[in-house]
């Protein structure tokens, strides 16, 4: 009997994992004892077992495989040229998907439907009852806003947000208050650059490693035959662990059917339809990106969209399902190394930078979110807040740079978030509202910033090829 091929296999299981996971969602909703008890079988499978098999891989593959490709580069200055070319091509197409989703969301409006207003209406009445409590505990009105401490114990009482929420929010509230864009650059990105390489290591900090294992690579170069077994040693573990890789993808089909299924069955499809329209404005952004994407690279690199788009699905497949660039690292290096024909000097270096910094789908979802949040609640008593020109400039500019600070992680995109608000001064527990469907949009926007990273590997292997034939 022919083997049914592992995409194939992956896109089965989706699939069962949906109908499923759909189907469990009224008993679970419902607290259902039995429903309950597959959702942890799922998550044991899912979550625990495939995503935590393949995390364990990422510190120690990012640092062989960034190391294995600076070395196996031809010389020590084709890096820079890399590394530039690289760079403009990241910055240049997170700018375009966040170009993209501003646009959508200023022709289709999310936050201005009947039914956003609706929401903004109930939001109104809470408030205003919160607000006479306060006054009448106090005797103060706390969005006068003459006195900070009042008003920022009135906003900790609106976050009315469950326990583990509440903690999350009140710990962003902290980490990105008053942050300036050098303040962001210094923490967002200097600080974890510049740690000590095995605190990067254990903690998995992915931009901690790449840093230390350039310097490392290019320190190998310069010395030549004295570091040769050490380069050896890091080109044999990458070996070493994309085998491990191949064994933890064996689990895949079975992992994702688990992964999707106790998704849907937690979630249902019920909060995407409370959020209808700004997701629907997410999606079709992303959409329309990814169309970008797979016309740039064919443009750039000469090669037909269809075989792109068939070397990337397995990879695809497993960020939509896991919600984490990092996670599927291993598989898009594997895929675009065996079907897209990408060197693997290029592949080992690019797309471990590309996972930790090319964040296209999140920096595209950070712009729509906050800008949805502004259109909906801008103007509000407590939001001095609207959308003009310049805070539209200023979101999509922080979007850029926060994005590459995200975490290749799910639903880390939430911080970059609460920086944003923090910027623009949209108070913190608005960002509440859209986190009923961070879930299903992460796996949306993981899928497409995964794209954009497999669709960099191959644009900068070409380049690289052409240099070299230059050069010949
Ligand atoms: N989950 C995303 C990723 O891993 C990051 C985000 O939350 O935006 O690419």
């Amino acid at each position: 009997m022919k083997k049914i091929s592992l995409h194939n296999q992956i896109f089965i299981a989706m699939f069962v994992g949906l109908v499923v996971g759909m189907g469990l969602n009224p008993y679970f909703d419902k607290g259902s004892a039995f429903a309950v008890h597959i959702v942890w079988w799922m998550d044991l499978i899912g979550k625990d077992i495939f995503i935590g098999g393949l995390k364990m891989i990422i510190a120690p593959l990012v640092l062989a495989s960034v190391v294995t490709g600076i070395t196996t580069l031809p010389r020590a200055e084709a890096l820079g040229q890399i590394g530039g070319k690289m760079a403009l091509y990241y910055v240049g197409t997170t700018s375009v998907a966040v170009i993209i989703g501003i646009s959508l969301i200023l022709v289709i409006q999310p936050g201005n439907r009947d039914a956003s207003k609706e929401v903004r209406a109930k939001r109104e009445a809470v408030l205003e009852k919160h607000r006479a409590t306060f006054k009448m505990d106090t005797g103060r009105d706390p969005l006068a806003k003459e006195n900070k401490e009042d008003y920022l114990a009135f906003l900790a009482l609106q976050d009315g947000a469950p326990p583990d929420a509440a903690n999350k929010l009140s710990h962003m509230r902290k980490t990105t208050e008053d942050v300036s864009p050098g303040e962001l650059i210094k923490t967002q990105l200097l600080s974890p650059m510049l740690t000590n390489p095995f605190n990067s290591l254990a903690n998995a900090n992915t931009l901690g490693i790449i840093f230390f294992a350039v310097l490392l690579g290019l320190a190998c170069l310069m010395l030549g035959e004295s570091a040769a077994p050490v380069v050896k040693l890091f080109s044999a573990m990458n070996d070493i662990i994309m085998k491990i890789t191949l064994w933890i993808m064996e689990l895949s089909p079975v992992a994702i059917a688990c992964l999707m299924g106790s998704t849907m069955a937690t979630l249902g499809f019920g909060a995407l339809e409370t959020l209808g329209w700004y997701s629907m404005t997410i999606i079709l952004a992303l959409i329309i990106h990814s169309i970008f994407i797979v016309s740039l690279v064919s443009y750039l690199a000469t090669i037909r969209p269809v075989f792109f788009l068939r070397g990337i699905r397995d990879a695809w497949m497993v960020a939509f399902s896991t919600a984490s660039s990092a996670a599927t690292l291993p598989v898009t290096l594997n895929c675009v190394t065996k079907k897209l024909k990408v060197s693997d000097e290029v592949a080992e270096f690019s797309l471990p930078v590309g996972a930790t910094v090319n964040m296209d789908g999140s920096a595209l979802h950070e712009a729509v979110a906050i800008m949805f949040l502004i259109q909906l609640y801008g103007g509000m008593d407590d939001v001095s807040v609207t959308l003009t020109m310049t805070n539209t400039i200023v979101i999509a500019v922080t979007a850029v740079i926060a994005s590459a600070g995200v975490a290749a992680i799910p639903s880390a995109g939430l911080v970059a978030l609460a920086i944003i608000a923090n910027t623009v001064g949209l108070p913190l527990h608005y960002i509440f509202l859209v986190l009923a469907v961070d879930r299903i949009l992460d796996m949306c926007r993981t899928a497409t910033n995964v794209m954009g990273d497999a669709a960099g590997a191959v644009v900068v292997n070409y380049w690289e090829q052409k240099r070299q034939e230059r050069q010949a």
